[in-house]
C-alpha cells in the first residue's frame, strides 16, 4: 500500500493532452487548457501546451484526451486510526476511497473508537491523538483531516483554546455527544469559531441507538459552520424543513451518501433555486451502518446530476472547489499554488453517455484512470470504478 511520506517530492510533472479540464470553481467549471505543470507537489502552471514550460520534467503524463479534475474531497467521514474501521471491521477502506477519486477526507468525529472517552480530558486527548496520527500517516496518500472532538456538556472556553493550541481545527458532529440543545451548542460553536475551529452539526433523526434528533430549530440556533448531512444520516428532517434550513441559514449545505436520497435531491435543488450553489458540499458519512463507500462521492455526483438535473461539471464543484473554499483547504481547485491533487477520469466502458459529462448526467459513475496526490501517482486504473474507456499513460 502506497503510504507516501510527506517528504516525498514529485519534482517537475507535466500533465498534457487533457481533453476536459474541470476546475472545481463553480463560477467557471471548465478551463480552456490542456496542460498542467506541477513542481514539487504544487500546481505551477495551467494552460495550452505551447504556452507553458514543459521542459525537463521528471514525469510526463499523456492524458490521451481524458478528463482531469481536482481530487475529490469527502467532507464527512468517521475514521478511527490507521486504515481500519471498527464499524464494519474493515481494513484499507481509505485506500479504497482513493481508488474512488477521494484525495482529501474530513473527519466529523472519531466516534467509532471502541470505548471512546466521553470525559472532557479524554475527548480532548483523543482528538489531539487522532489529529497527530493522521498527520503522520496517510493511507493511499489520502489527506485525512482528523481530530474532531465530540463536544460534551461541561466544556468551557479554555477547553476550545487548548484544543486549538494543540492543532485541532474541527469539531465532530454536534449532537453525537451530550450537547443537543440549540443554546448550549451555539455557545460552544462561538467558542470554537473564536479559536479557529470549524464546526459541523448532525441534522435529522438519530443515527444509531443512543444518539438523538437534531431538528431545524436546533440547527438554526446552533449556527455551526456546516449543516452536516442536511439530508439526514440516515433519517432526514421533513423536506420542507430542509428547504427552510437552506433558506434561513447561510452556512454550508452538506449532502451525504448515507442519507435520504430524495431529500438530497431536494436540498441541492433548493440551493440552486436560492442561487447559492457555492454552499453545497458532499460527503459519504462512512464508515457507518451502511458500510463504507469507495465510490460514494462519485455516486453522489451522478445522483445529483442525473436526478436533480444539475450539469455534471457543476456537481463536481460540490465535491472539490466548494469544499476547499468553505473549509479553507489548499486543494480542490485547478489554480497555480494549489496542491497537485487530481483525479483522471473517462466515460465508463459501454455507458450510454457519449462524453464523460453526459454519462454522469445519465446517472453512470465515470471510470478512473489515475489518481495523483501532491504530484505523485497513487494509483493508475482504479480497482473500484467501472473501467475507464481510455486511461492516461505515464512517460
Ligand atoms: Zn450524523
Amino acid at each position: 500500500m502506497a503510504e507516501a511520506a510527506a517528504a516525498d517530492q514529485s519534482g517537475k510533472v507535466v500533465i498534457k493532452n487533457i481533453g476536459l479540464l474541470l476546475s472545481g470553481d463553480i463560477d467557471q467549471p471548465v478551463l480552456q487548457a490542456d496542460t498542467i505543470v506541477v513542481q514539487d507537489g504544487l500546481i505551477a502552471a495551467v494552460g495550452r501546451e505551447k504556452d507553458v514550460d514543459t521542459a525537463q520534467a521528471r514525469t510526463t503524463i499523456d492524458c490521451r484526451q481524458t478528463c482531469v479534475a481536482p481530487g475529490l474531497i469527502d467532507s464527512h467521514v468517521h475514521p478511527v486510526f490507521g486504515d481500519w474501521t471498527p464499524r464494519q471491521s474493515q481494513l484499507n477502506w481509505i485506500d479504497s476511497m482513493m481508488h474512488g477519486g477521494v484525495t482529501t477526507m474530513i473527519s466529523a468525529g472519531e466516534v467509532h473508537l471502541p470505548g471512546r472517552p466521553k470525559d472532557i480530558v479524554g475527548l480532548k486527548a483523543l482528538a489531539i491523538t487522532a489529529q497527530r496520527a493522521f498527520d503522520n500517516f496517510r493511507p493511499g496518500g489520502v489527506k485525512v483531516l482528523a481530530g474532531a472532538p465530540v463536544i460534551e456538556k461541561g466544556m468551557v472556553e479554555s477547553d476550545f483554546k487548548e484544543l486549538a493550541d494543540a492543532g485541532v481545527k474541527l469539531l465532530g458532529e454536534i449532537g453525537l455527544g451530550s450537547v443537543k440543545g440549540g443554546t448550549e451548542a451555539a455557545t460552544m460553536v462561538k467558542w470554537a469559531r473564536a479559536h479557529g475551529i470549524q464546526s459541523t452539526i448532525h441534522t435529522g433523526g438519530p443515527s444509531i441507538p443512543g444518539s438523538g434528533l437534531i431538528d431545524k430549530d436546533v440547527v438554526l440556533e446552533a449556527d455551526a459552520d456546516i449543516i452536516g448531512h442536511i439530508n439526514g444520516g440516515h433519517t432526514a428532517l421533513p423536506e420542507a424543513h430542509v428547504c427552510e434550513l437552506c433558506e434561513k441559514s447561510q452556512r454550508a449545505i452538506e449532502i451525504v451518501h448515507n442519507g435520504n436520497e430524495r431529500v438530497a435531491i431536494a436540498a441541492a435543488k433548493a440551493a440552486l433555486e436560492l442561487k447559492c450553489p457555492h454552499r453545497v458540499i458532499l460527503g459519504t458519512d462512512g464508515p457507518a451502518g451502511s458500510g463504507v463507500q469507495p465510490l460514494g462521492i462519485l455516486r453522489m455526483v451522478a445522483l445529483l446530476s442525473s436526478l436533480a438535473n444539475i450539469p455534471a461539471e457543476l456537481v463536481f464543484c460540490f465535491a472539490t472547489g466548494n469544499t476547499a473554499r468553505l473549509r479553507q483547504l489548499n486543494c480542490g481547485l485547478i489554480e497555480v499554488g494549489r496542491a497537485a491533487d487530481f483525479v483522471f477520469m473517462d466515460r465508463a466502458q459501454h455507458t450510454a453517455g457519449k462524453t464523460l459529462l453526459e454519462s454522469v448526467q445519465l446517472g453512470d459513475v465515470p471510470g478512473i484512470g489515475m489518481v495523483m496526490i501532491d504530484g505523485l501517482v497513487r494509483c493508475t486504473r482504479s480497482r473500484n470504478t467501472p473501467p475507464a474507456t481510455e486511461v492516461p499513460v505515464v512517460h
